[in-house]
Formats: C-alpha cells, structure tokens, sequence
C-alpha cells in the first residue's frame, strides 16, 4: 500500500513558544502510526533544528521545511538552501505552495530547479499543484493540474519520481474553508496518477502519494481520506490546533 501521509503547513505562525508548545502537544498526543502512516511537520525554517531533536525518537514522524533556494550555496542573501537542510535531518521539504508561486512569483522553472535541489539532497519535495476557480468553471482543471505535472516533473527519471509527493491543492479551497467534493478529489487524483502513468508506467504511479490540501478539518478528513487515490492531506489552518490535526492523523487509511 502507498504511503498514507498527514502533513502539516505551519505557514508564517506561531512565536517560538508557541511553535515549541504545539510541538509538544502533538508529540504527547501518542497517536499510533502503522508502518505505512506518517506524518510531516513543515515549520517555518528557524524552529527545524529545535524540532528535530525533539522528535529525533519518534518514529513515523517527520520535520519538514515549506520551502528551500534554487541554488546550493553562494551569496544569495536571506535564502536557505537544501543541502543546509539536509544537514538538519530534514527529508521533506514542500515546493510549488500556491501562495509561494502567487506571492513570490514561483515559475515552474524555478520549481524544477527546486525539486532537482531536493532530490540531489535526499529530499522529497512534496509538490503542490491545483487550479484557480476560474480554470474550473470552465472545466479545464485536468488540463491545467496535468500540464503543472508535465511541466515541473516529467524531466525526472523512473527512480527520482518515486521519491516525489504529490499535493493536490485547488487554490479555491486553500484558506477558504470550502473543500473540493471527496467525489472531486479523487476524479483530480485519478487525473493525476494517468498523467504520470502516461510518462512513468502503471507501475511507478501506482507507487506516489497524493495528498489532497483545501480546508482539511478533523470532522471532514476521513470521507476525503477514504477515496482510492487519495492518500493523505497537506492542512494549513487546522494543523495548528493539535486536538484538530490529531483528528486528522486518525483519519489516514490504515
Ligand atoms: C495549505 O495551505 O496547504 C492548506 C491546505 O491550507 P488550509 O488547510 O488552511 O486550507
């Protein structure tokens, strides 16, 4: 069975305390993982080092970063690179957020840079793609979700792919409490798994994970979760309330 991954985006919240808190909080929480479930915490850069230690015994559970350079190192102010994340212990690291191709004018050229960074680290990027709501009421979200994969992932080869998450994040339903149809999900998640069947094989799709994202709570987790290609969530808001992201946690298949 493919991987079943909760994983969480912190975003830009949280003080130190609190960031230590909520760490805390859900560590204590002892939820049981099978050895197919995970879980990934993706935490603003400063607080890594710390939670890696923190968690450095829990099995299963993983501290991510939302984002690294293009390069690997140089005199590029104020960037963080993947090979310093690395060093940390880190092996996921989240690439392509919509708000970071919105607000930081992310092309899927320098998302290709970014995977390629990652994978040169051991790291797998968990990759986010999805569609505006415009490009949906005209129905050309498959096109659109499958040309995203074409465009940033398809240069890699039969092994690198394995080593990708996919995150499936309709930008309509980040933030927004409204979430795509569990029906929707998975006709998206199918979509998605034939785009990289086409390329990859039947075989190799059938491996990825792909992760839904868009107002994920604890109360609508498990009907999401419980579709075929759906196989986990990447969750923004509800990651910071750890009873909520527990709630989740339990959702994943098992
Ligand atoms: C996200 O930003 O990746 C996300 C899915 O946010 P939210 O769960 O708050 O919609």
């Amino acid at each position: 069975m493919r991987k079943q991954i909760a994983a969480a985006n912190w975003k830009m919240n949280l003080n130190a305390e609190e960031a230590s808190n909520l760490l805390d909080e859900i560590y204590s929480k002892s939820i049981e993982l099978s050895s197919n479930q995970m879980v990934v915490l993706s935490i603003p850069y400063i607080y890594i080092g710390e939670a890696i230690k923190k968690y450095k015994a829990k099995n299963n559970y993983f501290i991510a970063a939302q984002n690294c350079a293009t390069t690997t190192n140089g005199a590029y102010t104020g960037e963080i690179s993947a090979s310093m994340l690395h060093s940390l212990g880190v092996k996921y690291i989240i690439i392509g957020h919509s708000e970071r191709r919105e607000f930081h004018f992310e092309t899927n050229q320098i998302l290709i840079q970014k995977i390629d960074r990652c994978l040169e680290n051991n790291i797998t990027p968990i990759f986010c793609c999805g569609e505006k709501i415009e490009i949906r009421d005209k129905r050309e979200q498959n096109e659109f979700v499958a040309n995203q994969i074409i465009d940033c992932l398809f240069h890699l080869n039969q092994e690198q792919i394995k080593h990708i998450v996919i995150a499936y994040e309709p930008i309509w339903a980040i933030g927004t409490g409204k979430t795509a149809s569990s029906q929707e999900a998975e006709d998206m998640h199918k979509n998605i798994r034939l785009t990289l069947a086409q390329k990859f094989g039947d075989n190799v799709a059938d491996q990825i994970s792909i992760l839904y994202g868009g107002s994920v709570k604890s109360n609508n987790a498990s009907e999401i979760f419980s579709e075929n290609d759906v196989d986990g969530g990447l969750i923004g808001g509800a990651s910071l309330n750890a009873n909520e992201f527990s709630g989740i946690i339990n959702a994943l298949k098992k």
